[in-house]
């Protein structure tokens, strides 16, 4: 059913309260062709956790709701699990927990859909969907077309891929194929992980454990959305030369980076917002968290407008006193 002016408040996590000038549900592939054969501006949505409503939509959002979670093979190492886009990403991770079939576990309670997975190759604690991504079917819009994508054709970068860019508002991706491990190989290089552990007096190292204790963690230390509004990390981690942070490291000894494998460093971009004195701060209901400067919060009823322009209050203040150019993460509507 076509809805017209339909208010988008609860399906986006900033609950920001505008309207789509057109607004429609799936739950079968074979609707597509018909909801998408409009000149309209299109938008698909899932959980509306990595976007910003900026204005009302002036085209058509189509809310994916293609479900279904099934092991489609395995080989003697793996296991390969196909979700519908529509499927809740935290709900897949703890199907997967459930089974023992290992890879996902650090990244347990990612808001959104399975769908978005690839979108940006999400990412948490040393571990990014990339590695345990298999395939993606997807309709491609001007085409009226079913295309098949392999880990080669994704482009996957840190939190990128082609459909964020090259391909952006192309494709509908319709399912993804995940391959897990039967053997688990576990991640636990970032420190909060083992110190979370240590806490819960794990004897023997679990997938299970591991997913309880990114639970705790993120309970603990993220705003949650239906509480504040917000979209997590507003912007990507920085990527500078070594010469960069070394005399960013002699002026400011307490930056927080880490070198990457090409010999660049990763700077904390909360690290960074924190220093300019940000964190915290809000400009009317439009903030930055208290306990992690990156995730900017909607503290009442702060327009999509405002969370963008204390962004770019922020990008400003970062670059005049780091030199260093903070990228936006969440999508802008
Ligand atoms: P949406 O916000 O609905 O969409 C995001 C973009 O993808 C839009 O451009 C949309 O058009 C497009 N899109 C969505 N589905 C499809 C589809 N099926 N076909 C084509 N295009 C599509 N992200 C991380 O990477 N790591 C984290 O640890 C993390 N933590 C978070 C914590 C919190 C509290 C919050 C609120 C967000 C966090 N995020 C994190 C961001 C977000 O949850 C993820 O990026 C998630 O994958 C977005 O999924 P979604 O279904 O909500 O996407
Ligand atoms: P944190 O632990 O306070 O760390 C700050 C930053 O330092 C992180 O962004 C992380 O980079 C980096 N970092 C920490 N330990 C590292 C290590 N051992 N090796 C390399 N890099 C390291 O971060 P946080 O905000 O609480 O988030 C924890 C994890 O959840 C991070 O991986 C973060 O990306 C993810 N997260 C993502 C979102 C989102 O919306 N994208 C929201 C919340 C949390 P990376 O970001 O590159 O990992």
């Amino acid at each position: 059913m076509l809805h017209k002016n339909y208010s988008l408040k609860g399906l986006n996590t900033f609950r920001i309260n505008i309207a789509a000038k057109e607004f429609a549900e799936f739950s079968q592939v074979n609707d597509l062709a018909e909801l998408t054969a409009t000149p309209q501006k299109l938008l698909i949505l899932g959980g509306g956790s990595n976007l910003l409503f900026t204005k009302d939509f002036n085209g058509r959002v189509l809310k994916n709701n293609l479900k279904g979670i099934e092991l489609v093979s395995e080989d003697a190492d793996h296991v390969y699990i196909k979700a519908g886009a529509g499927e809740s990403w935290h709900k897949l991770v703890m199907y997967c927990i459930h089974h023992n079939f290992a890879g996902m576990e650090n990244l347990a309670l990612i808001p959104g859909y399975v769908g978005a997975s690839p979108m940006q190759n999400i990412g948490a604690y040393g571990v990014e969907v990339k590695q345990v991504f298999s395939a993606l079917e997807a309709f491609h819009i001007k085409d009226q077309a079913l295309v098949k994508f392999n880990e080669g054709d994704c482009g996957f970068g840190y939190r990128e891929s082609v459909f964020k860019n090259k391909y952006k508002d192309q494709f509908v991706i319709l399912n993804v194929t995940y391959r897990l491990k039967k053997i688990p190989v576990f991640n636990i290089s970032y420190g909060a992980i083992s110190i979370e552990l240590e806490k819960m007096n794990v004897s023997a190292l679990t997938i299970a454990a591991i997913a309880e204790a990114v639970i705790r963690i993120r309970s603990n230390k993220l705003p949650d959305p239906s509480v504040i509004g917000n979209a997590g990390s507003f912007f990507k981690n920085p990527e500078v030369s070594a010469d960069k942070y070394n005399s960013l490291k002699k002026a400011y000894p307490n930056i927080v980076g880490y070198t990457l494998s090409n010999g660049d460093v990763k700077l904390a971009a909360g690290w960074l917002i924190e220093q300019t004195g940000w964190k915290g701060q809000r400009i009317g209901d439009a903030g930055s968290h208290k306990d992690q400067a990156l995730v900017l919060v909607n503290l009442g009823n702060a327009t999509g407008s405002e969370i963008f322009k204390l962004s770019e209050r922020i990008v400003v203040d970062v670059k005049q006193k780091f030199d260093v150019i903070l990228e936006r993460e969440v999508n802008i509507y």
